[in-house]
């Protein structure tokens, strides 16, 4: 090649480099996996926001005499046990669902020692007696919150007799209820409270066919206490 040609050339070929080059760079940056995107190889960063919703309150629910005994019992075999759990199972249900964290207990439960939660409530159903209609509840006689406990003892009062239409029974509250063994095996800062929650001949109506309205009643006492809805 000439000294002319080569003068007359190169600077073509050099552009056409030029536009090869440039051609290439826009299709290798045009066809390349978008940088932002990050890809599975990449850890997260990891963002950590304080929780919206405070830890779900606690519910124990003693089902009575369950796994130790048969409790009260009618002339046509029906036991108090039996009752009260079934009661118990509605109670426990409905609680959940509401977003409560709940431990269904046996009477003599080795959970109970030292037990905590925010309420702890016994259910019980009265003797098979005729003539007689009611509930009633009660904490220990030697609380050691008793301003607390009266507190729960009130709604369920309140709300318990509200939901199932029962009238309070208080004339028959005995001091077995106050002793009850349950209140001495708890955490004393665990609010504690028994409840009879009708009695088995006369109001066997409401706790053998209508255990939806007891348990909700139940479920309602327990509401107001931990809602703090209910001044004394
Ligand atoms: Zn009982």
């Amino acid at each position: 090649m000439g000294e002319r040609a080569r003068r007359e050339i190169l600077p073509g070929l050099a552009a056409a480099l030029g536009l090869i080059l440039l051609a290439a760079a826009l299709v290798f940056f045009t066809s390349r996996p978008r940088a932002l995107s990050p890809s599975p190889m990449e850890t997260p960063i990891a963002t950590h926001y304080p929780s919206p919703t405070p830890a779900p309150l606690r519910v124990g629910i003693v089902s009575g005499h369950w796994k130790y005994d048969g409790g009260a019992m009618c002339p046509d075999g029906t036991l108090e046990v039996d009752i009260n759990y079934q009661i118990a199972i509605g109670v426990v249900k409905l609680l959940k669902e509401k977003g409560y964290e709940v431990d269904l207990l046996a009477e003599f439960d080795p959970l109970l020692e030292g037990y905590e939660a925010d309420a702890l409530v016994s259910l019980h159903s009265d003797s098979c007696i005729p003539g007689v209609s009611g509930f009633k509840a009660a904490r220990a006689w030697n609380s050691f919150i008793p301003e607390v406990e009266d507190r729960l003892v009130a709604c369920l009062y309140e709300e318990y007799g509200r939901v199932t239409g029962l009238h309070p029974h208080q004339w028959s509250i005995t001091p077995d209820m106050h002793g009850y063994h349950v209140f001495g095996e708890v955490a004393p800062e665990t609010p504690a409270v028994i409840i009879e929650m009708g009695f088995m001949a006369d109001d066997a109506e409401l706790l053998g066919h209508r255990q939806d309205t007891v348990a909700q009643g139940v479920v309602a006492g327990i509401e107001c206490f931990l809602e703090g809805s209910k001044p004394l």
